[in-house]
């Protein structure tokens, strides 16, 4: 679809688009596999000198169809979908490293994805360097090695609500030769376009609003197409050299912008088989049409969520960018003028105790291991998401131990800020 529609157009109108006769909804091809009549045409399938679909696992219809949607909504040249957001991350980073490489990570990202890069993909030999996302650029230049292959950070990171300076971390990035990568999970592409500020690949846990009713776990990969692979064949032999398990193909020169990502779907899929089911993706573009309608509603009753908090006796300190008084309000409003995300978090001045207390007094809002979708709910990090961290890695992570993170939902406002008046009464 051309650039010409908006972006609310856009999630109703892209991706599958039926001619004469066709579904009008976009089908889910719940088939393992396709069928041709000539075995030279499978053939060259195989080759990857003619495109088609052959077997799931590499590419289907409906998820091609949800990925390119996705892709619009970012502004990138290509994009895939993967069975969840730690996938695509893994992916994302897996595509471009292999061992002996070395990463740039953010400190405040999401603790799955600090688990996968320093504990799970150190063991398969890559190393990563963590820093403060706050750190002034001549302090994150001493992070990089001759051996980075890339920067891996969150547009709003979950849950410190940290909003990156996407401009500075990409110029870094650049410097050093490598693709900044961002995880818009929080901002989607609704409230962020990374790429518009430099980003070079985005990543999504598609479970969250994407999919926005907490239905089916996905994720998704885009590639902006901006960054020159072939300037750096030493940095990046995997997409600048014979793949010998794929008959020699040099990506690059063979895909040119959209290297990246078949390069990750013809090798990492087709190796590691994290692919989004059929009935997921579905799922998926039902959630990304009304996409926008959600994200204004998260923001709106999000905002008036951390005003209410924040003027609350009991409570000790509010999170939320849109608030004037946080640190990162001029950030969001640079990056995202339209809104950040529906997650909040806040300590009460009775401290742990009292948040663990007033969490089970909430009547409409549900203490789940989830967060931005459309119902309200609440979770304490410290206990739960990242409790695999030690208080040193916590507070690295902007995770405090008293912290409440709570999503907030599309419910009327006042029956939500009703629930927190009567738990913290
Ligand atoms: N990235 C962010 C920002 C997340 O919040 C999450 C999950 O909470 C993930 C990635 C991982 O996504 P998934 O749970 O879909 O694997």
């Amino acid at each position: 679809m051309s650039k010409q529609y908006e972006k609310e157009t856009i999630c109703i109108q892209s991706g599958w688009k039926p001619k004469n006769g066709e579904a009008r909804v976009l089908p889910i091809y719940q088939s393992t596999t396709f069928k041709y009549d000539s075995s030279e045409q499978m053939g060259r399938l195989f080759d990857l000198e003619e495109s088609g679909f052959f077997y799931t696992r590499l590419q289907n219809p409906t998820n091609e169809y949800v990925a390119s949607k996705i892709c619009e909504l970012e502004g990138g040249v290509a994009a895939m979908l993967t069975s969840s957001g730690q996938a695509a991350t893994y992916y994302a980073v897996f595509n471009i490293c292999e061992a002996g490489d070395h990463v740039v990570l953010s400190s405040t990202v999401y603790g799955g994805t600090f688990n996968l890069l320093t504990c799970t993909m150190k063991k398969m030999g890559i190393e990563c360097t963590v820093v403060d996302p706050n750190a002034d650029e001549e302090e994150l230049h001493k992070a990089f090695r001759e051996n980075t292959k890339c920067v891996f950070a969150e547009t709003i990171a979950n849950p410190a609500l940290v909003v990156l300076d996407i401009e500075k971390f990409a110029r870094l990035a650049h410097a050093h030769q490598v693709p900044l990568i961002v995880d818009n999970t929080f901002a989607t592409p609704i409230n962020c376009n990374p790429f518009q500020w430099g980003a070079d690949i985005v990543t999504h846990s598609t479970t969250k609003y994407m999919d926005g009713h907490a239905m089916s776990v996905g994720g998704c990969i885009v590639d902006s197409g901006n960054f020159d692979w072939s300037r750096y064949p030493e940095k990046f032999p995997g997409l600048c050299t014979p793949d010998e398990s794929y008959h020699g193909i040099t990506y690059t020169e063979k895909f040119g912008k959209a290297a990246y990502i078949t390069k990750a779907t013809s090798q990492l899929m087709r190796d590691l088989g994290s692919i989004q089911s059929p009935q997921n993706a579905f799922l998926l573009n039902v959630g990304l049409e009304t996409l926008p309608l959600r994200m204004e509603r998260h923001c709106y009753n999000a905002q008036k969520t951390a005003e209410y908090l924040e003027a609350h006796e009991k409570v000790a300190w509010v999170n939320y960018p849109g608030l004037k008084s946080n640190r990162y309000y001029e950030l969001a409003q640079k990056y995202m003028p339209k809104g950040t995300c529906g997650v909040i978090s806040f300590g009460l001045k009775g401290g742990r105790q009292a948040a663990a207390e007033m969490m089970d007094k909430l009547k409409l809002a549900a203490i789940v291991t989830h967060v931005a979708d459309a119902r309200t709910c609440v979770l304490h990090p410290a206990s739960h998401t990242h409790r695999q961290m030690n208080d040193e890695q916590l507070l690295e992570a902007g995770v405090a131990p008293d912290m409440i993170r709570l999503s907030v939902g599309i419910e009327h406002i006042n029956d939500i800020i009703g629930d927190l008046e009567q738990a913290l009464r």
